[in-house]
């Protein structure tokens, strides 16, 4: 989130200033430190109806702030963006300051939502941008019922704004029954391009390197107390440095999860709950973003095919690569010639693998230290068949299943144990360059993975040890070796935990916690941790309600650990579960029905911190399709207004 000193509105002098300061650098003749030029959101166009003119619309569709995706369907890079929905014939005028400087910019996507993709063949909307007069953008969208899913998309933009004046936004169409189209251009996002310095890595200015391995719940590594050996490099990391013994994740699926990583934001403050909701808005500030402010150089890695750019992930990375679902050794590789190529710099380094996701292929050597031989008949497909089977027909004849998991765990272990190795050889290639005593190595994950230590398998569903405590460890210069910390932390602090061991504060959107600080002193069972997920799932209650996929929340507080599914429209009243985990260490006893009085504290606990959340989101314009993916978990959106989806439970990399 920029200060107020960088609204559009506002003198741009700081910002000038820091530029006049940067080119004094260079012609001063001593030695002359590298130059870049780093991105600045400034602000969003949405936002600034004040200097909006609405010059034709349509008397029955004004012209107005909300969403549109091209495309539903959790996978498709189409998803929903915030946009300014102009129905064809419509027109409107910004103005823009002429002092606005040369390195301003527009970035903007056009689009037609997936509610109307209606029309005949060759039906199209055309978009234009013109800056004074001049035309400088146009697109023709197609809308016909007949074009391929694979082509329905947003159409990205940008333009200059040097020299200011009138903005015209367009939107029109020949075609028969456009005006019913719903369309609008998104993100309306003003960037300035700065020069920025090269800053240069010191043990008190470390490089930094945040490394999050999808779907690893922290009891299977060697430092947490596992019996098996699967993690020798990851252990060793933590010896060097300090290792958080109980450390959650903001939600037990990647999407939620990885965002609030990134912001240090919890899910219902960045919005990212669901699906349809999964794009990172400008507005919110990065660790990335932060780092490149300060001069580094930045670099994404990311195995996994939801952290992308089209949701607008790789905000603050100069170098964003996906590798979606390759495995850790070509990843490691070709980060390490990254670092190789950058290490004159400082950098930071954000990798993300997938390797402890789904489907498991371990290198063959090291399974066969943990059961290599698969049970008679055994496949994954027959094992989550079996699982199903067992979940929604008691009858069922699931005698194999037991069998089955365990050589389905096997396999997690293995996996563990290969991306452990491949983390080995990054890490001897970082000690091998001479950065060890100027590099600040994070590892944590995403979210764990259920092995029906719950009832069920995978993650996204609940919020037990195994989905959602993970692990989370810090090493390098200045940070305390062989530490540990007993208390629960949130994951989701790591971000500002990075940025102090880097000594550089945070922005002003993330709440400025150290967790190498704050918890020192602190009783252990002292935070509150609040979780959300709208992948949930209920499989103790009646039969009727396990298939059903239901947006739940809850919170680990004291010694309770309370989970709420809210009326909803696949639910038709309310489900409770609350465990003692002093006493049911495993949390295997729902006490909810004997402790009504504590349940509805925490329930309410959870309510205000949705609300309040919602509340401080950054992306403040009334976007009712955002707030319902939310709200609707809170029971207040009806069966009529949000049809129930189907395509959340029908996908790879959550
Ligand atoms: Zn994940």
């Amino acid at each position: 989130m920029p200060s107020s000193n960088d609204s559009l509105l506002k003198k741009s002098a700081p910002i000038l200033a820091l530029f006049l300061v940067g080119v004094s650098l260079f012609s001063d003749g001593c030695s002359k430190p590298e130059s870049f030029e780093a991105e600045r959101f400034l602000e969003s166009l949405l936002n600034r109806t004040d200097r909006r003119t609405d010059k034709v619309a349509p008397l029955d569709r004004p012209v107005q702030t909300g969403s549109l995706t091209p495309v539903k369907g959790k996978n498709s890079q189409a998803g929903m963006r915030t946009s300014l929905l102009m129905a064809s014939g419509s027109e409107v005028i910004y103005q823009i300051p002429e002092d606005i400087g040369s390195s301003a910019y527009l970035r903007f996507a056009t689009g037609v939502d997936h509610s109307s993709y209606t029309g005949e063949d060759g039906a199209e909307i055309r978009f234009v941008v013109l800056l004074r007069g001049e035309p400088v953008f146009h697109s023709n969208v197609p809308y016909s019922s007949s074009l391929p899913v694979a082509q329905r998309r947003w159409e990205e933009g940008e333009i200059s704004l040097a020299g200011g004046g009138q903005l015209s936004l367009r939107i029109a169409s020949n075609s028969p029954g456009a005006k019913e189209v719903k369309c609008g251009f998104a993100e309306l996002s003003v960037i300035k391009r700065l020069r920025r310095v090269r800053a240069q890595s010191a043990p008190e200015a470390p490089n930094v390197v945040m490394i999050v391995l999808d779907t690893l719940r922290s009891d299977r590594l060697g430092t947490y107390g596992y019996d098996r050996n699967t993690s020798p490099n990851i252990d060793a990391l933590g010896e060097r440095g300090v290792v958080f013994d109980r450390s959650f994740a903001a939600s037990p699926w990647t999407w939620p999860s990885t965002a609030s990583l990134l912001t240090a934001l919890s899910p219902p403050q960045h919005g990212i709950v669901g699906s349809k909701s999964s794009f990172l808005v400008d507005e919110i500030e990065t660790i990335a973003e932060s780092f490149l402010q300060h001069g580094m150089a930045t670099a994404a890695f990311s195995a996994n095919p939801l952290i992308c750019s089209e949701r607008n992930f790789d905000q603050g990375f100069e170098g964003f690569f996906e590798h979606a679902e390759e495995g850790a050794t070509p990843i490691l590789s070709a980060a390490t010639q990254w670092v190789r190529e950058n290490s004159d710099n400082r950098f930071f380094l954000y990798i993300h693998l997938l390797d402890t996701h789904t489907p498991y292929r371990p290198d063959p050597v090291i399974m066969e230290r943990f059961g290599p031989k698969a049970p008679n008949g055994y496949s994954e497909q027959m094992l989550m068949a079996l699982h199903q089977a067992q979940l929604t027909d008691d009858a069922a004849d699931t005698s194999k299943l037991d069998e089955f998991m365990d050589h389905y765990s096997n396999l997690y272990d293995a996996e563990i144990a290969t991306l452990d190795q491949e983390l080995g050889v990054f890490f001897r290639g970082l000690s091998a360059m001479g950065l060890d005593d100027r590099t600040v190595i994070a590892i944590t994950s995403d979210h764990g993975e259920e092995f029906m230590d719950h009832s069920l398998v995978g993650h996204g569903r609940q919020f037990f040890s195994e989905s959602v405590e993970v692990p989370l460890i810090i090493a390098g210069p200045g940070i305390p070796s062989g530490a540990r910390i007993e208390a629960r932390v949130e994951n989701r602090f790591l971000a500002p935990t990075l940025l102090a061991a880097a000594n550089l504060s945070p922005p002003a959107s993330m709440e400025s916690i150290n967790l190498l600080e704050a918890t020192r002193e602190s009783n252990p069972d002292d935070e509150t941790i609040f979780f959300t997920t709208s992948l949930g799932r209920w499989p103790n209650g009646p039969l009727k309600h396990r298939a059903k996929t239901l947006q739940i929340h809850g919170c680990l507080k004291e010694r309770w650990l309370y989970v709420w599914a809210p009326e909803q429209p696949k639910l038709r009243e309310e489900l409770h579960q609350l465990f003692d985990l002093y006493s049911d260490t495993e949390a295997k006893h729902n006490v909810a029905t004997r402790n009504v009085v504590r349940m509805s504290s925490l329930k309410a606990e959870v309510i205000a911190w949705l609300e309040a959340g919602a509340a401080t989101r950054v992306d403040t314009f009334t976007d009712q399709a955002l707030a319902k993916e939310l709200m609707r978990g809170l029971g207040y959106i009806g069966e009529q207004e949000e049809p129930a989806e189907s395509d959340e439970t029908s996908v790879g990399a959550e």
